[in-house]
């Protein structure tokens, strides 16, 4: 399972050390930097450049501790044009510094160097459970144990990451980084639970809190993905982009054989849906060998998808169909896919395709708030918290974040999400654990 294959090349190459050093120098150091206003969770971007612009790699790396667990995977899949990058003042007439590039080079380079020892504090302030081990996850466990709290993650899955390691593909964040990642995480003291899905086998937030947990964070993204109910929807050749990559990235690390991966060579592959999940589709196909066309019910002004993920997908050949509704999957005879009744403003058409893949979003399983008492939710099923303390459900002690409260965003906006609520996380145990003390003594 371990085995990595790399089919297809990395698309983002990173810097050699002196590409990066050449690039940190051409920073300006703005008196009032953009840059950093511009990046969710306030990385401290003019210091850690200024860092590596004088070879000083350990020093930009110990910058970049100070806020963020993931950089290596934030330099990677960020929306920086929209962010750190989209605000660099070199930007305005000629190229911004490329700041993602530059934070993964600075990653990348510690994990290989293993040039960070952290000293970490006695783990005595409490202990807290986390259930995910998505952006979101990572990001708490990570934090609180950099705070002194004793941390468990329960993973559904085999392997921890989340979407990091199941969903995004392997040609545009390397398993490996993941990998290194987490090991990261777990050398600050936290202890990993996978194959532990919560809500199954009498695995329950009340088993957890019998465990002698002071208070557990629910980080479990939205793994349902929505269906659609076009006529012919239950034809054979049509399914959930979703699956494509998860069936893509296993074939990938070698443990499916190609037979399991839902799209062959020359197929003709339509994606309904433009978003981050169907540009990953859409580009897995065209590496697969199929000919792709997206369809979006909107215009291309208003596609969710980063902008320079579909600048990507253009580049590979992928085609879009701005505008345009699917309003009928055609039977082969045989009860399968053969075409889509596409509608547009140009009217009615027929398509022909061998595959269709969705892409239009997801929403939480109720796994959990269903096998636990007093966890509110909206009617979509996301988890209600409140802003004090910061993130903490209907439930008393249990906290949640990232898409399972704020709906599919991004993984540094589930990260951001997740630092402000491991700051209330903090506070109440802190919080319980005074008011303890204070019964104790009267
Ligand atoms: C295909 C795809 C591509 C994307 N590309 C980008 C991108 O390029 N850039 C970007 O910024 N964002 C991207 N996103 C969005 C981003 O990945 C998500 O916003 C982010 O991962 C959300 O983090 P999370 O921790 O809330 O949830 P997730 O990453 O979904 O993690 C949730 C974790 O909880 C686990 N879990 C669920 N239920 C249980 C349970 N009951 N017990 C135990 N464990 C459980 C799951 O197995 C999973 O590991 C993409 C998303 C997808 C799907």
């Amino acid at each position: 399972m371990q085995q990595e294959r790399n089919i297809f090349p990395i698309v983002n190459d990173g810097f050699s050390v002196k590409e990066a050093i050449d690039e940190a120098k051409r920073c300006l150091h703005c008196k009032v930097p953009q840059c950093r206003k511009g990046c969710p969770i306030g990385n401290n971007i003019p210091e850690f450049v200024r860092q590596l612009s004088k070879g000083n790699m350990g020093g930009a790396m110990s910058i970049i501790n100070e806020t963020s667990n993931l950089p290596a995977i934030c330099g990677r899949v960020c929306p920086h044009e929209k962010q750190c990058q989209g605000n660099c003042v070199l930007g305005k007439k000629g190229q911004p510094i490329q700041i993602g590039k530059l934070e993964s080079f600075i990653a990348d380079f510690d994990t290989q160097m293993n040039l960070i020892r952290e000293d970490l504090p006695q783990k005595s302030r409490g202990r807290v459970a986390v259930i995910g081990s998505g952006p979101a996850g990572l990001t708490v466990a990570g934090d609180l144990a950099r705070q002194g709290f004793g941390v468990t993650i329960y993973e559904g899955q085999e392997e921890l990451g989340g979407v990091l390691m199941y969903g995004i593909p392997e040609y545009r964040l390397p398993k490996a980084i993941v990998r290194a990642e987490v090991k990261k995480i777990e050398a600050l003291g936290v202890t990993f639970k996978p194959h532990c899905m919560v809500g199954r086998n009498n695995i329950t937030i009340d088993s957890i809190f019998a465990d002698g947990y002071d208070a557990i964070f629910i980080g479990t993204g939205t793994a349902l993905p929505q269906e659609v109910a076009t006529p012919g929807h239950n034809l054979g050749g049509i399914g959930q982009s979703i699956y494509l990559l998860h069936q893509f990235s296993a074939y990938n690390e070698g443990a499916l054989s190609r037979r399991h991966v839902p799209v062959n060579e020359g197929d003709r592959v339509g994606i309904i849906g433009c978003g981050n999940v169907a540009m990953d589709a859409a580009r897995t196909a065209v590496r697969l060998g199929a000919k792709v066309k997206v369809m979006y019910r909107r215009t291309q002004a208003e596609m969710p998808a980063i902008e320079s993920e579909y600048n990507a997908a253009v580049a590979e050949g992928v085609e879009f169909l701005w505008k345009t509704e699917v309003t009928e999957f055609l039977d082969n005879g045989n009860g399968y896919l053969r075409a889509a009744r596409l509608k547009s403003s140009d009217g009615e058409s027929i398509e022909e395709f061998d595959r269709m893949f969705l892409a239009i979003g997801s929403r939480p399983a109720n796994r959990i708030v269903s096998t636990t008492d007093g966890i509110a939710t909206d009617e979509k099923g996301y988890v209600i918290t409140s802003d004090y303390p910061m993130g903490m459900t209907t439930r008393r002690g249990v906290f949640a974040g990232g898409d399972v409260v704020h709906r599919p965003q991004t993984v540094v906006l589930a990260m951001k999400a997740a630092k402000e609520v491991a700051q209330g996380i903090a506070q109440y145990v802190d919080a319980v654990k005074l008011l303890q003390h204070i019964e104790n003594k009267a």
